[in-house]
């Protein structure tokens, strides 16, 4: 069953109070958001787009202004998105904490991400409870169904694979049952202030009023449009009046009423009630239109699928770097073992005293070796005997660190290591070469701190840039395609093979670094299996290079996942591409055909200085530029 322990516990840190306006909101009332001025919609003739009955009229708003650094006390907000930032530190300003920031930021990145994140998701939650001193984490991730059967991913009518994107991404057998409500719920319970129904509530005045269309939401919609197409549901909301144009306004006043109702009647609704039914019915029997020639195959979840949800309560993994302790998400998410266990092996090595293309070289060598492991090891723990205390322990990572020549890149695929023996010693080489898997390139990252000292991490996702392309009909939030996370062709010996109810392995990293035992820095990133190298590259900028937060976020960034080739941001090639070469990498550019996109994640980052200086970081180019936000700006 879906179920959450009730707790009156009182706020993790600090009793709470919050304005009037947000007190006295009554349900699904839209005096529930904290109004600033900003807030305002901008008073130009525009158009909208979304669900509503009238075309579009000229073209006119300016999205809202963002920053990608800002340095303050009292509180700070880091996210892609500038109405999501500025709800996030709302919320703050009224005497929310940073658990509930982080909630209502995300439930605004369902309004204005809706391509990369929502309740048709899952991710995962790292906090930094300032009342315990302690780190504890979320698993949100979705699971399978419980009719899942291995060949799922298999067309039955031509016995093979069906072709990942766009026939596999695009259908009712990749969606997972979504964890992303239940987080929420839980976050709130253990360690918030504020209720569901005050959480949402400035996200669902969002969603009524409108945000302002940037070029990636353009360009995203544009990109998937074919996908949208295929559903009636999805046309309907999302490609009404065509492709929407930069500078117009998207409403959703579907996501606006589902915000408000789950706000109001709990999770439950979700998880045990009408709209679970809803769910199940949409992925056992999506709304295709017949627009496109897309197969859709559909899924099997069922109402009981939901209500066997769990958000999970996990312990986070830890590792010591350099003096500090760099807490992550342990599996499902393969973020907490990959980060930790490169940085164990990186830990072998003098960094700051190498030149800039060594200390990179052996950052590229010591991500293959841990991605072999990785592909090796690490599955959901619930089916899977994962390794975790081995992959995170210092005398393995000593002896994976032989298979590390500091003058030469390896051969790629490198083998991973046994776990089963090791002593710090170097072994002869074991096992055989395992590659990487699909992975997305989509999700969103968000950070918040809070004048108690709470911090969250938190990354959420719907897998794809637009998940699996199905709008929940009327309900107004796509569905994620998160099963394809899964190895597609069942083996027996992969963890990350199907199975019923099991959870698909993750690469999402929410970091939270301490030093004598307080938060320092806080981070994370989408990116597909490349948001472990991401953030691992910021750590390695920042603890290792001496770089400030902002520059070891704005640095130009490769990724080397056990696969041939270095994949590289052309800048970072520019930069080091030859030297690099001069110990055998091959760099290919990102973006170049069998690539994804340009650009290498989308960091939302926040670093905590001496008395209770915040830092908070967003991309300053990349994705279009994130948005920074502090309480009380210094400087
Ligand atoms: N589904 C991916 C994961 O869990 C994230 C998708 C992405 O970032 O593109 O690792």
């Amino acid at each position: 069953m879906y179920r959450l322990a009730r707790s009156t516990a009182p706020a993790a840190a600090g009793a709470l109070t919050l304005l009037a306006s947000l007190l006295g909101a009554g349900p699904g009332s839209s005096a529930a958001t904290p109004v600033v001025e900003e807030a305002a919609a901008p008073v130009v003739e525009e158009a909208v787009y979304g669900r509503h009955e009238t075309p579009p009229a000229t073209p006119a708003a300016d999205p809202p202004p963002k920053a990608p650094v800002a340095v303050g006390r009292g509180g700070a907000v880091s996210s892609v998105d500038p109405d999501a930032s500025r709800i996030g530190l709302e919320v703050l300003r009224d005497g929310g904490n940073a658990i509930d920031a982080a909630v209502a930021t995300a439930a605004a990145l369902g309004v204005t991400e809706p391509y990369s994140a929502g309740i048709g998701g899952g991710g995962y939650f790292v906090v930094y409870n300032a009342r315990t001193g302690r780190v504890a984490t979320i698993d949100g991730r979705e699971t399978a169904p419980a009719a899942m059967q291995p060949d799922a991913f298999i067309n039955p009518e031509t016995g093979q694979p069906y072709r990942f994107s766009p026939e596999l991404v695009t259908s009712g057998v990749s969606v997972g049952v979504p964890g992303t409500p239940a987080t929420w719920d839980e976050a709130l319970d253990r360690w918030g202030t504020l209720s569901l129904r005050r959480a949402l509530a400035p996200a669902a005045d969002l969603a009524q009023s409108g945000f302002v269309v940037d070029e990636t939401f353009r360009l995203q919609t544009q990109e998937n449009a074919e996908r949208f197409r295929t559903f009636t549901s999805s046309a309907d909301l999302l490609l009404r009046h065509g492709v929407p144009a930069v500078g117009s306004r998207f409403r959703n006043p579907d996501l606006a009423r589902t915000y408000r109702q789950l706000g109001r009647k709990g999770v439950d609704w979700l998880y045990e009630g009408r709209l679970g039914a809803e769910i199940a019915r949409t992925v056992q029997r999506p709304p295709v239109s017949g627009a496109t020639d897309l197969p859709v195959p559909p899924g099997s979840m069922t109402r009981a699928d939901l209500a066997a949800y769990e958000a999970l309560r996990q312990r986070p993994t830890r590792i010591s770097y350099r003096g500090h302790d760099v807490y992550g998400m342990a599996p499902s998410s393969s973020g907490g073992t990959t980060v930790g266990e490169s940085l164990n092996i990186l830990e072998q090595y003098d960094l700051s005293s190498m030149a800039p293309e060594q200390a990179l070289h052996h950052y590229l060598e010591a991500t293959a070796l841990a991605f072999a492991d990785r592909a090796a090891y690490v599955g959901d723990p619930a089916y899977v005997d994962v390794p975790t205390r081995a992959l995170l322990d210092d005398d393995y990572a000593a002896e994976r660190a032989c298979n590390l020549d500091p003058d030469a890149a390896a051969p790629k695929p490198v083998a991973p290591g046994d776990v089963t023996s090791y002593d710090g010693e170097c072994p002869a080489a074991s096992g055989a070469a395992v590659t990487d898997d699909n992975q997305g390139r989509s999700t969103t990252h968000l950070t918040t701190a809070d004048r108690w000292g709470n911090v969250v991490a938190y990354t959420l996702t719907i897998e794809q840039t637009g998940g699996s392309g199905i709008v929940v009909p009327d309900r107004g939030f796509i569905l994620n395609n998160e099963l394809t996370d899964f190895t597609t062709v069942y083996d027996e010996d992969d963890p990350n093979r199907i199975q019923p109810g099991k959870r698909p392995r993750s690469s999402m990293s929410p970091t939270i670094v301490l030093n004598d035992g307080k938060p320092v820095l806080a981070l994370g990133s989408p990116g597909g299996s490349t948001i472990i190298t991401t953030v691992l590259q910021v750590l390695m900028n920042r603890l290792d290079l001496g770089m400030s937060l902002p520059r070891a976020v704005a640095a130009p960034r490769a990724t080397q996942r056990n696969t041939a080739n270095v994949v590289a941001e052309q800048a970072f090639i520019d930069a080091y591409g030859a030297a690099l070469e001069a110990y055998g990498h091959t760099l290919v550019v990102a973006g170049a055909p069998g690539t994804s996109a340009s650009e290498i994640g989308a960091v939302a980052a926040i670093g905590i200085g001496a008395k209770g200086r915040m830092t908070a970081v967003a991309e300053p180019t990349r994705r279009g530029g994130g948005s920074a936000m502090a309480i009380r700006p210094l400087g």
